[in-house]
């Protein structure tokens, strides 16, 4: 097939594309980095080498870096006769490199092995970000044009909750609530799990206060630190045993998980009793339960720990993303991507969720129909992330074969 073979025709040119990619710093200014002004000049000088009927910077003001914006990358293909454009979103932004220790190579200089790229981004997004880039371009080279538009959208952001990229793009009102979005940023080894559905998330910071003193004088403290404890026993038997429903739409972890997570540091010394305790709660919530109840609960729980120790507890909601309706299963879109896949894969695809969240669970609650799919080995945020050539190449077949059927 033409597509296919030239796909495999321009094979060194995607790879080259991803390794250009990784090469750029583009970490979230927001975890530290410089953000995402070089790639996204990179990507939009070229993009406008290419054939695209138009091509368009949304740059959302923010004075966390000192260029003052978050650029975002919008790139249009006209179709024959459109009905809708389908949109391809991918971002730009990376997570920090982290502990440099642990990594083999430098994580912006990509390395190529064993049939690997390796780098920070490889996975996280940029492998999709590539090949959804280059499936347009097959089509292109061949002057093949679909029958909708075709978007493509770099957007910043994605990594700290998306107000500078897909949110504000909302605003700037340029989707329309016919068109369709494919967000490859999640998937499985072999490209069989098609993502149409998130959890809730909750995440807590709980706070307990009570009064420090020496570890051999526990009458006169409040030990802090204990009653966490207590606390977060409770708490934790609790949420399980309540929020207990099982959704084997959510494959491999089909419950609410209620994870303690981070533990701040408290006193230095052995022989000190604490007078401060800070803990989190990380919790992933089927859509069937209502977090405003599962607070209630959190609270009621608290003021029991508060009057039992003396102590005060504190509950700061860091996050609460309520989840939006899945994508219906049949929906036209899931259809197309399962044709694709399994007409070029030997694999049966099956649709499903995950515990969140990607720019998908954005545009669900705006009621856009939003499908996230990709092939990969889950190294993304790890040290030495890296993506396999041939998914990445594979991908881009999959997403050229689709566009040519949009
Ligand atoms: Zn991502």
């Amino acid at each position: 097939m033409e597509i296919i073979n030239h796909v495999e025709k321009i094979s060194d040119e995607i790879v080259n594309a991803l390794k250009k990619f990784i090469s750029i710093n583009s970490v979230n200014p927001r975890a530290g980095g410089s953000g995402e002004k070089e790639v996204a000049e990179w990507l939009e000088s070229y993009l406008k080498t290419l054939k695209f009927d138009e091509v368009k910077r949304y740059d959302a003001p923010d004075d966390v870096v000192e260029y003052g914006f978050r650029p975002n990358v919008v790139a249009l293909y006209k179709g024959t006769s459109p009905e809708r454009t389908i949109w391809f979103i991918t971002h730009m932004d990376k997570v920090p490199e982290g502990d440099l220790s642990l990594w083999d190579h430098d994580p912006f200089d990509p390395v190529v092995k064993d049939g690997k790229i390796y780098g920070r981004g490889a996975e996280d997004n940029g492998s999709s970000l590539i090949a959804t880039l280059f499936g347009v371009k097959t089509l292109m080279d061949l002057n093949i044009k679909p029958k909708n538009n075709i978007g493509l959208v770099f957007v910043s952001d994605e990594e700290t909750g998306s107000d500078y990229g897909i949110k504000y793009l909302l605003k700037q009102k340029i989707f329309d609530k016919n068109d369709w979005f494919y967000v490859p940023d999640s998937g499985n080894k072999d490209g069989s799990f098609i993502e149409i559905a998130e959890k809730s998330i909750l995440w807590l910071k709980i706070v307990t206060e009570g009064k420090q003193a020496h570890a051999s004088t526990p009458n006169v403290a409040k030990n802090a630190h204990r009653a966490a404890i207590y606390f977060a026993k409770e708490l934790d038997e609790f949420l399980h045993e309540k929020y207990n429903a099982i959704d084997e739409m959510f494959g491999r972890t089909p419950i609410s998980t209620f994870e303690p997570t981070k533990k701040e540091h408290n006193v230095d010394n052995i022989n000190t009793i604490p007078g401060t305790d800070i803990m989190y709660f990380d919790c992933r919530v089927l859509p069937q339960y209502d977090l405003n109840e599962i607070l209630n609960d959190v609270n009621k729980i608290k003021e029991k720990y508060e009057l039992k120790f003396d102590v005060k507890i504190a509950i700061e909601v860091h996050q609460m993303e309520v989840a939006p309706k899945p994508t219906p299963a049949e929906h036209p879109m899931v259809l197309k991507l399962k044709e694709s896949v399994e007409s070029l894969r030997n694999v049966k695809t099956f649709v499903g969720g995950i515990g969140g969240g990607t720019c998908a669970a954005i545009l669900r609650h705006e009621s856009l129909p939003a499908v996230v799919w990709g092939t990969m080995d889950h190294t993304a945020h790890q040290p030495n992330e890296y993506i396999r050539i041939e998914h990445l190449i594979e991908d881009t077949k999959v997403y050229a074969h689709l566009m040519n059927n949009l």
